[in-house]
Formats: structure tokens, C-alpha cells, sequence
């Protein structure tokens, strides 16, 4: 294999500039920021990410399972120029051009399932998740909304309290939105198994019908394909065909939030795919414009019944973010089936390393969304938050970046552009850190 450019550690990061950059962002911007490790980019290509000092590394996380198509991918920032060229600004709310209607038809014929689809457009995640909210309730007229426990959904007020990951997110912030019920996620490796899981996820429904509310109150279900900020948890499968189900059943409308799932991070466009069910809304964001701000809610016609004025959005569709979300359709379209196959050299690395250090209990993914659990021992599956944050540490200074979600869960959700090179490399990077523990 040939040998590149990176990764390469120049000076201890965060270096000279990189301090200073830190300081002055630490001294004037919000203190809700997280700000997982001291990591100041200056640039980047492919799944390689250079800071404000020199060091290189290699990307495992894409600015949060965002940049799709790497971090200025040719044909993107092509398409960006182009647009920005000609208009910055029309509000697709309320007129017209072509870039808006040829996404929303892009998206409507990619979404899942053969019924006709219309979209809206967004700015992030979030509003996505607030447009399905109304359009469910609207459309069906019910007020009550459930969504699963450790999910994430967003931080505006109607997606945070379907959000259930954090109690830091909600904390203070109430009154939340009323009648959203939680209930479990049917996570195989802590619920006993994939029946188990299954099973106790749909009686913990079943039940909610019998005791809170009645499924002819409920508007919609939602819930992530695959749990992305609550820990890379891929349900088992029949799990989204037996919540279809149970919509169908009661006339509940199925939504599924594929803001980290979708736009072919599994190797396939959604998520959801992977059971073919077909969701009443999708919903879209993170990849789809490969960072430039632009998310999507994907509709059933029969569902998309709401009047004309009864929601829109200023920015949202903005000229230059369609041709950047149309330009990263067009890159990974060619890209699914590798990125299937280099997502399972990616967890076959990861399952070499499970074999050989007890500490890794789980590991599990679709394509290029992997995740891996750590534990303090594998019978009681204790999740080891405290390795995590020492291990993220310790390979962000060798030139890896990793992000970690759920209570002790690496995300692997790199760049869908990247290689063998870019995995074999990570993974030895990764293995280096963990023979530091022993
Ligand atoms: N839904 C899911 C599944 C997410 O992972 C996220 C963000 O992490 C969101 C919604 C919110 O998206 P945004 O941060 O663009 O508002």
C-alpha cells in the first residue's frame, strides 16, 4: 500500500497557533459548547484533516458523521462556486428555482418504498425533526408523539423532547413539549438478545397503550434506524418491520430520523432500507450537502396534506447548500457498494482487536457507521466511560480522531471517501493506544 503524507504529528496538538485559537474561542463563545478535544482544523481532504500547527490525521468521525465526501471534495466546492456565482439567496418558501425542485425530486425518488414523495427543505437536523412533528400532527390530527429512550433528535424544543439521551440537554429548559412518551430501544447486546430486545421494546408500547395513552391519541412514532448519539446501537432486524406494523395497526405514522443514518453512510441511502420498510416521513441532514447547512423531510404524498402557508422556512433549500447537497449525491450514488465493503474491513478490524482486549464487549454497524462498546468486563458489561475519554485523548496526540457516543461507545463514522489505507492505518493507531492500558 502505498505510503502517504499523514498521519503525522509535527508538534504536541494543540500547537502554538492551536493554543491560541483555543484561548480566544474559550473566552468568547457560548459555554453550552462541548468541545470534545482541543482539535483546531485549518484544512483537510478525503479522511485526512490537517490542524492550525501542521499535524495531520486520520479522520474516524467527519465532523460528526458529516463530511460525506471528505472535507472539500472537487466536485462539491465546484458546485458550490457555480452556485454561489449566480445567486446566494432566493427564500424557496416562497418562489422558485431549479436547484430546489431538482433536490426535492432527487430526495423524493430516493427515498424508500414505491409510493410518491414530496420533500421540504431545511437548514439542520433539527428542523427537519420540528417540520415532521407539525406535518404528523397536522396531517393526522393526533397530539401524542413516542420516540425511544437514548435517542437524539435535536435541540430545538420539539426534537429535544423527543430526545431522551442526556438529561443535560433538558435539564433546566422545561416546560418541554407535552404528550411525547419514551419508551426502549431494542438493543440487542444489553436487552437479552435480538427476540428479547424485539419483544420487550413492543410490549413496552403495548403497554403504553393500555396504561397512558391511547394509540388513536398518538400522531407518530419516531425513531433513528440506527441510534447514532445513544450509542451506534443497530437494532435487530424486524425491529423497524414490527414498529411498521404496529403504525399501520393504528394509524400512527412511522417516522424515521436518518440525520445520521441516512445519505448512504450504512452503504445503502437510508438506514431503513436495510429491513425495506418504508417510513410515512424520513428525515435528513448531517451528509447530505457534505457540511454546507441543509437538511430534508422526505413525505409520503398521502401524508404531505397540509396547506399552503402553514409552514416554510427563510434559508432553508438555500441556492448554494441544493447544489452542494445535489453535487454529494452525485459523489456517493457510484460510492454505496464500497462503502458496504469497506465498512466491514472496518468492523473486521475492530472485531481482530475484540478478540485480543477483553475490553471491547461489543461491536457492531452497517457500512460506515460502526460502533464500538467498551466495558470494564464482559459479563457484567459495565460500559468504562473513563477508557474512552483516555483513549480518545491518547489518539487524537497519535494523529486518529475519535468520537464517542452512548455511555463507553466509539463511533466510527468516518468520510465515505475513505480507504484501506485510511482504516488499516486508524485501527493500528487504535490498537497502539489500547496496548498503553495494558
Ligand atoms: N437527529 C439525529 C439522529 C442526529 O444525530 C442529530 C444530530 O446529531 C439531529 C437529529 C439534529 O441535527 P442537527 O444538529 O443538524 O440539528
Amino acid at each position: 500500500m502505498a505510503t502517504r503524507d499523514y498521519p503525522r504529528i509535527v508538534v504536541t496538538p494543540p500547537g502554538p497557533k492551536g493554543k491560541a485559537i483555543v484561548a480566544r474561542d474559550e473566552q468568547w463563545t457560548s459555554t453550552s459548547y462541548i468541545k470534545e478535544y482541543p482539535l483546531v482544523i485549518a484544512g483537510g481532504k478525503g479522511a485526512m484533516v490537517e490542524d492550525a500547527d501542521g499535524n495531520r490525521y486520520i479522520d474516524f468521525m467527519a465532523g460528526i458523521a458529516v463530511s460525506s465526501t471528505g472535507y472539500n471534495h472537487p466536485k462539491v466546492v465546484g458546485a458550490i462556486k457555480d452556485a454561489a456565482d449566480r445567486f446566494l439567496h432566493i427564500c424557496g418558501t416562497d418562489f422558485y428555482f431549479e436547484g430546489f425542485a431538482a433536490l426535492a425530486e432527487r430526495l423524493a425518488r430516493l427515498a424508500p418504498g414505491k409510493s410518491k414523495k414530496r420533500v421540504f427543505l431545511s437548514n439542520s437536523g433539527t428542523e427537519a425533526v420540528e417540520g415532521a412533528i407539525k406535518l404528523a400532527r397536522n396531517h393526522t390530527r393526533r397530539p401524542a408523539l413516542i420516540a425511544f429512550q437514548q435517542s437524539f433528535h435535536g435541540r430545538t424544543y420539539g426534537a429535544m423532547s423527543l430526545t431522551s439521551s442526556k438529561a443535560k440537554q433538558h435539564a433546566h429548559f422545561g416546560p418541554l413539549l407535552p404528550e411525547v412518551y419514551h419508551v426502549p430501544y431494542a438493543n440487542p447486546y444489553r436487552m437479552g438478545g435480538p427476540e428479547a430486545a424485539i419483544a420487550q421494546s413492543i410490549a413496552a408500547i403495548e403497554d403504553l397503550f393500555t396504561r397512558q395513552v391511547a394509540p388513536d391519541d398518538v400522531a407518530a412514532i419516531f425513531l433513528e434506524p440506527i441510534q447514532g448519539e445513544g450509542g451506534y446501537v443497530v437494532p435487530p432486524d424486524g425491529f423497524l418491520r414490527a414498529i411498521r406494523q404496529l403504525c399501520d395497526k393504528h394509524g400512527i405514522l412511522m417516522v424515521c430520523d436518518e440525520v445520521q443514518s441516512g445519505v448512504g453512510r450504512t452503504g445503502k441511502w437510508w438506514a431503513s432500507e436495510w429491513e425495506g420498510v418504508e417510513p410515512d416521513i424520513l428525515v435528513s441532514a448531517k451528509g447530505l450537502g457534505s457540511g454546507m447547512p441543509i437538511g430534508a423531510m422526505i413525505a409520503k404524498e398521502s401524508v404531505m396534506t397540509w396547506e399552503s402557508g402553514s409552514h416554510g422556512s427563510t434559508f432553508g433549500g438555500n441556492p448554494v447548500c441544493c447544489a452542494a447537497a445535489l453535487a454529494t449525491l452525485d459523489v456517493i450514488e457510484p460510492l454505496l457498494p464500497r462503502i458496504q465493503k469497506i465498512g466491514d474491513r472496518l468492523q473486521a478490524g475492530a472485531r481482530k482487536l475484540q478478540e485480543k482486549y477483553a475490553c471491547i464487549g461489543d461491536v457492531r454497524g452497517r457500512g460506515l457507521m460502526v460502533g464500538v462498546e467498551f466495558v470494564k468486563d464482559r459479563t457484567t458489561r459495565e460500559p468504562y466511560p473513563e477508557l474512552i475519554d483516555r483513549l480518545t485523548e491518547r489518539a487524537f496526540r497519535k494523529g486518529l480522531l475519535l468520537l464517542g457516543c452512548g455511555k463507553s461507545t466509539f463511533r466510527f463514522a468516518p468520510p465515505l471517501v475513505l480507504d484501506e489505507y485510511d482504516v488499516d492505518t486508524g485501527l493500528g493507531i487504535l490498537e497502539e493506544c489500547l496496548k498503553e492500558e495494558d
